[in-house]
């Protein structure tokens, strides 16, 4: 399993459904929680495995910690509140953006043994889930920026890139 980083294509492609009892996908998320922790991130979609399937594995280092590992996740209810998040990502490596997002949201899945669960989160937890679910419809945070704000951020990037990070300009220049 290979990391998709911006601009490639495949992170801009929306996934199909899994068919509920295909076990094949389990090995999947299990190397994409390996995955998770060994580049540490918090949550990782399968489109930035190169996998076009609505698969998401989640671990936001609460204490206890908890892996979600989410077939066809979709969020159900979401609160009108929103909140700042600042947010990464593993495809836009070293950019930090804030974007908004709903404070709390209602999401259902599949769990592993193909049974429905029904999960409210809120704060991070739900600020990731939110993250991890656009980019199974081909979206990333940096879409949720205003054009300018878009414009910028990429320019950022491919500067972080160049420098590796050496430069990393973290303040906002709202
Ligand atoms: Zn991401």
């Amino acid at each position: 399993m290979e990391l998709h980083v911006f601009p490639d294509p495949i992170l801009t492609k929306p996934c199909a459904d899994v068919e509920i009892g295909d076990k094949s996908v389990l090995p999947i998320l299990d190397e994409m929680a390996e995955k998770l922790y060994e580049w540490s991130g918090a949550g990782l979609a399968a489109p930035q495995v190169g996998i076009l399937k609505k698969l998401v594995v989640i671990d936001v280092r609460d204490e206890p910690p908890v892996l979600y590992k989410m077939i066809n996740p979709k969020i159900i209810w979401k609160s009108d509140e929103l909140i700042e998040s600042r947010e990464g990502c593993l495809s836009l490596p070293l950019l930090r953006e804030t974007v908004k997002r709903h404070e709390k949201v209602k999401v259902e899945y599949f769990d592993t043994n193909f049974q429905k669960q029904i999960l409210e989160a809120e704060d991070f937890l739900s600020c990731c889930i939110q993250h991890e679910l656009d980019h199974l419809k081909g979206t990333l945070y940096i879409d949720r920026l205003s054009r300018i704000k878009y414009t910028r951020a990429v320019n950022k990037f491919h500067k972080l890139q160049q420098s590796g990070g050496a430069n990393l300009d973290d303040t906002d220049e709202e």
